[in-house]
């Protein structure tokens, strides 16, 4: 039996999300935007799901435009500015955010757009009063990840959103590794705009959305039909969404508990690092931090090194650390927090979710403790 500690790069799909799935895939043959009783019936599950997502986000049905996942809905949203802004004006966004923020952040300004990418403390947090000190004038977004991936740190969005409305400007979240994991409720929190994936809670890869508040302007992304309100063509992934509902609904159920069962999980796999392992140190804020992440720095040890031989072991886990043509770049996440490349390349990144439990966990610790020191006996540190 495998151990899987990377639920942050994908989670497995939950039984209740995979019937809901397959009964459409079975069962239901039609493509919403048909007029007769097939059609209607894709479409009455569609606008079923989209409750269900908006529901767990805190925010009307109305708000939610389905997508293939958080990648097109953070790219709708940054290359939409090319369009609403004509290319002029700011983003203020971070150094800490993912490829599918930064990538299109960079082309913005290679159009002539300026971009402020803010600065992380060595805990990997924003200042709140750096952000709106960024924002001025000419400011035409904010765009900001809620919990990093590779960290699991938790921005103050909720107080930068607040301060952000008070001075007019708009804001977008990256909220893929909160949602699920993290209260995200969008009525207390006044972004403009969010993204997010289903198969980080559970839910089938390939299907997401982008939420848009009443008001706050969208360029398709994808052109060339009617769905979604004109904002994404495309025939709609009915069973991907359905899924996604499906996951948003259990999640919003079940999240209370799943915090305190991921976080005793989290915790009994720090304790036995520190005491099986040793010399080993914890990356970004242990306060404000997801439930299930856990950024660990293994000293004199090549994190890919210890990746590979605990995958032969049976347990996933991840490097914060992006392998280009068999040289290791350090994470950027882990640099903008300060780490030197030695520090950064000997870190991994742990995840639990649904299906770990402590038995898991303790043996994993077991097998740390053996290649750890086997690694560290070998390079003599
Ligand atoms: N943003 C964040 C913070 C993520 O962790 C990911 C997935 N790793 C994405 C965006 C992109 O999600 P997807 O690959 O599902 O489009």
């Amino acid at each position: 039996m495998r151990i899987y500690l990377d639920h942050n790069a994908t989670t497995p799909v939950r039984e209740e999300v995979l019937e809901a799935m397959m009964e459409i895939l079975a069962n239901q043959p039609g493509n919403p935007s048909s007029g007769y009783v097939e059609g209607t019936a894709a479409r009455a599950r569609v606008e079923a799901a989209r409750a269900e997502v908006a529901s767990c986000l805190g925010i009307p049905p109305a708000s939610i435009y389905f997508t293939a996942g958080a990648s097109e809905a953070n790219n709708a949203v940054l290359m939409g500015l090319l369009e609403q802004a004509g290319g002029q004006g700011r983003l203020v966004t971070s150094n800490v955010e993912h490829p599918s923020v930064s990538e299109p952040a960079d082309r913005l300004e290679k159009a002539g757009m300026k971009v402020t990418r803010l600065p992380v403390n060595a805990e990997g947090l924003l200042d709140p009063g750096d952000v709106v000190e960024a924002a001025g004038e000419d400011t035409v977004l904010v765009s900001l990840i809620w919990a990093n991936n590779e960290t699991g740190v938790l921005q103050p969005v909720e107080e930068i959103a607040q301060a952000l409305k008070a001075c007019g400007k708009r804001v977008h979240v990256d909220a893929t590794q909160a949602i699920g994991k993290y209260p995200v409720d969008l009525a207390r929190v006044p972004v403009d705009y969010l993204s997010c994936s289903a198969h980080k809670l559970n839910g089938p890869k390939g299907s997401g959305c982008l939420v848009a508040r009443e008001g706050a302007p969208l360029h398709p992304l994808i052109r060339g039909g009617p769905q979604e309100r004109r904002v994404r063509g495309g025939t709609e992934n009915v069973a991907g969404i359905v899924g996604f509902g499906r996951a948003c609904a259990l999640a919003e159920e079940e999240l209370p508990q799943r915090m305190g069962q991921y976080a005793a999980l989290r915790d009994r796999l720090w304790e036995g690092l520190c005491k099986r392992v040793g010399q080993v140190r914890r990356n970004g804020s242990p306060d404000r931090v997801l439930a299930n992440t856990l950024n660990v720095q293994f000293a004199g040890v090549e994190g890919e090194v210890l990746l590979q031989a605990l995958d032969l072991e049976g347990i996933a886990v991840s490097a914060g650390a992006a392998c280009h043509s068999g040289s290791i770049s350090p994470s950027h996440v882990l640099s903008a927090m300060g780490l030197s490349p030695e520090q950064a390349n000997s870190s991994l990144r742990l995840s639990v979710g649904h299906g770990v439990d402590a038995e898991q966990i303790d043996s994993a610790v077991e097998t740390f403790a053996k290649l750890v020191g086997r690694i560290r006996r070998t390079v003599g540190a």
